[in-house]
């Protein structure tokens, strides 16, 4: 069942997407050569509780930490560690959700470590672009399928592939709600969008093929060929005034 949300549930989804998103940026701001991806789900923790709020992955499904920080090959969920030291040259995409005043919403980036390849770079900005032209399609009675057409003709467009395995959801008072929201799919095809439906729209985009593979700690989840993947989540409310981005509080706004 898709639950459509009041103007009033909209706004306190806004006050959760602020804090997840503050948390972040400033997550994406320490990110430096020899920093742990546990000490990236430290400060992580730190800025969700110290506003009120609770990290929506913490015990989630068993999770064992605040964020996904999910390195160079990895795609998603990886699991924060002391062993995980980031180094110049990696990619480390972050992922975090925060709870507040009885909703979750939900966002992801990807950051470059001190100086990365101009493949690296290329693949962090088709990928964050593709995030934005999928919002563009998010319109009151356009269909689910319109979105991720819109991820999937951009990236591939540029030789990059879609994830398949791994798709945006709706998001509210549950992390993770119905719609599915996959990154790729046919124009006019798919769940009708209406008004007050928030979801989750998350590119994970990869330089070589699509394929990814879990991990044996049924978190971790990699790219088979071993190649980079990236990754942007935004939380976003279907309205009259088109897509409003809940989580705009992110690495590139000054707000
Ligand atoms: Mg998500």
């Amino acid at each position: 069942m898709i639950i459509v949300k009041t103007l009033r549930e909209i706004e306190l989804m806004k006050e959760a997407g602020k804090v997840s998103s503050r948390a972040l940026k400033l997550a994406g701001e320490s990110i430096e050569p020899g920093i742990t991806t546990a000490e990236i789900d430290e400060i992580v923790r730190k800025y969700i509780e110290s506003h009120g709020a609770k990290p929506s992955f913490l015990g989630y499904g068993g999770f064992p930490a605040s964020a996904c920080v999910s390195v160079n090959n990895v795609v998603i969920h990886g699991i924060p560690s002391k062993k995980c030291v980031v180094k110049d040259g990696d990619i480390v995409s972050i992922d975090v959700g925060a709870y507040l005043g009885g909703f979750h919403a939900d966002n992801a980036w990807t950051f470059p470590c001190g100086t990365i390849s101009k493949e690296a770079q290329m693949l962090l900005d088709a990928t964050k672009e593709s995030l934005y032209e999928g919002i563009k399609a998010a319109k009151i009675g356009a269909r689910v399928g319109d979105i991720g057409n819109a991820v999937q003709q951009y990236v591939e467009s540029r030789g990059y592939s879609v994830v398949r395995d791994f798709v945006g959801h709706g998001v509210g008072a549950q992390l993770h709600e119905e719609p599915s929201v996959p990154n790729y799919g046919t124009h006019g095809r798919g769940v009708r969008l209406c008004k007050g439906m928030t979801i989750a729209i998350e590119p994970m985009i990869n330089l070589g093929g699509y394929e990814v593979q879990v991990l044996d700690d049924d978190w971790t989840t990699v790219t088979k060929d071993g190649k980079l993947s990236a990754h942007f989540e935004h939380s976003i409310a279907i309205t009259e005034d088109g897509p409003l981005i809940l989580t705009d509080y992110g690495p590139e706004s000054n707000k």
